[in-house]
């Protein structure tokens, strides 16, 4: 085990799985303490595997490669929260992966996250398990409709929910994510929320249990996919704000969690908080941090499963919006007017090197920072507005 990732001056390789956009992220915040990377990612050419000479572009679930990939990392982490238990307690018999299987165990299955979170007195919407379309019918009759099917793994930007509005809809929306019999999938169910607002809050904790806690951010979404994030969230109180950070770090330590994670919340309409899901790894709410905050999400997930002391999450200016650049057709990964973005001086433009576009695949980000969020967000708006695809 490692007592000091700069204990013997030697580079320590941080091994990722995943190889995206926040895996680069992390990478970049990597490279900055001095440390390097190993990629393991099943394509050629990903954003972060394309940065290191450790990039294992064969996948997890090929043996030998996940063995070269292992031999080439001292500690490993992951962007992916979807990668098989069973593969991470394989790997963390060689070496520490942060999360740790057992947190990504509670957490992959979106019901047992949700009765982790509950036990650990974490406010929820009612849930339930659903095994058949007969359970699907008793949980609209106890909680009433619409409710909100989902698959409780492997779902991400809104695939695998489905909203019931009537009881005859229950059986569409059960058979619909379960007559696969190639992809066997468990489904729960789960009132619907009437919020004003979604909200998140990054939260790092490092293995000493030590924690670096983001501010509340709004999280707007069209489609399902988050479109802006806007840090400070505009027009809570100071309480509601604290109380949506208490709940964060609540979640994080429910799950033992050590990295960033992003915590999702809903502001219902009556005022109450209520817990919606948890993300093991840097976020795109996380995104803004990077110009945004003293230490970035990336820097701190790095440093907490290096067990390194933790950088202050707060912001440096009054405000930060992040937009997501989402492709808007199916071609080159690069807008085709990029070069006038750089003319918004004042605005930070990732573009994530994916080779290809797909109608709102995230393709990258910008952040802005300003007096006001009021402010900010019109910066970012002015700024998109010269971007085409
Ligand atoms: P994913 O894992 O696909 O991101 P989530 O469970 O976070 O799935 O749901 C995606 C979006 O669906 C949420 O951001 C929210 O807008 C909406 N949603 C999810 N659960 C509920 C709910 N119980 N009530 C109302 N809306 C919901």
């Amino acid at each position: 085990m490692l007592a000091s990732v700069y204990n013997d001056g030697a580079p320590v390789t941080i091994g990722i799985l995943g190889g995206g956009q926040l895996a680069k992220m992390s990478a970049l915040a990597a490279y900055r303490l001095g440390l390097q990377v190993a990629i393991i990612e099943p394509a050629e050419e990903s954003p972060a595997g394309n940065m290191t000479k450790h990039d294992f572009t064969e996948g997890w679930l090929s043996e030998p490669e996940l063995e070269r990939f292992i031999e080439a990392s001292d500690i490993v982490t992951l962007e992916n929260e979807f990668i098989p238990v069973p593969i991470l307690e394989r790997i963390a018999e060689r070496r520490l992966v942060l999360p740790s299987p057992e947190t990504m165990r509670l957490v992959q299955d979106k019901f047992i996250q949700k009765e982790t979170m509950r036990a650990s007195g974490i406010p929820v919407p009612e849930f339930a398990a659903i095994n058949s379309v007969q359970e699907g019918y008793d949980f609209g009759k106890a909680h009433g409709y619409p409710f909100v099917m989902k698959t409780r793994t492997l779902g991400y930007d809104g695939y695998g929910n489905a909203t019931v509005t009537r009881d005859n809809q229950t059986m569409v929306a059960f058979t619909r994510f379960t007559s696969d019999p190639d992809v066997p999938r468990q489904m729960m169910a789960e009132a619907f929320v009437t919020f004003q607002k979604e909200l998140a809050v990054m939260v790092a904790r490092n293995r000493r249990g030590e924690l670096a806690v983001y501010p509340c951010v709004e999280t707007v979404q069209e489609n399902h996919i988050c479109r802006y994030v806007l840090a400070p969230a505009p027009d809570l109180t100071a309480e509601t704000r604290k109380r949506a950070q208490e709940i964060a770090v609540a979640a994080v330590e429910a799950v033992q969690g050590v990295g960033v994670f992003g915590v999702e919340m809903f502001l219902t309409n009556t005022g109450e908080i209520l817990y919606n899901e948890i993300a093991p790894r840097p976020h795109n709410s996380g995104h803004y941090t990077i110009e945004g905050s003293y230490t970035s999400q990336f820097e701190n997930h790095i440093r907490a499963v290096c067990n390194l002391p933790l950088g202050s999450g707060d912001l440096i200016a009054p405000a930060a919006v992040m937009a997501n650049v989402l492709g808007k057709r199916i071609g080159s990964g690069t807008p085709d007017t990029v070069t006038a973005l750089f003319r918004h001086d004042k605005v930070a433009f990732h573009l994530y090197g994916k080779r290809t576009s797909r109608v709102g695949r995230k393709m990258g980000h910008l952040t802005v920072l300003g007096a006001s969020v009021e402010e900010a967000l019109a910066s970012a708006k002015a700024a998109e507005a010269d971007l085409f695809w």
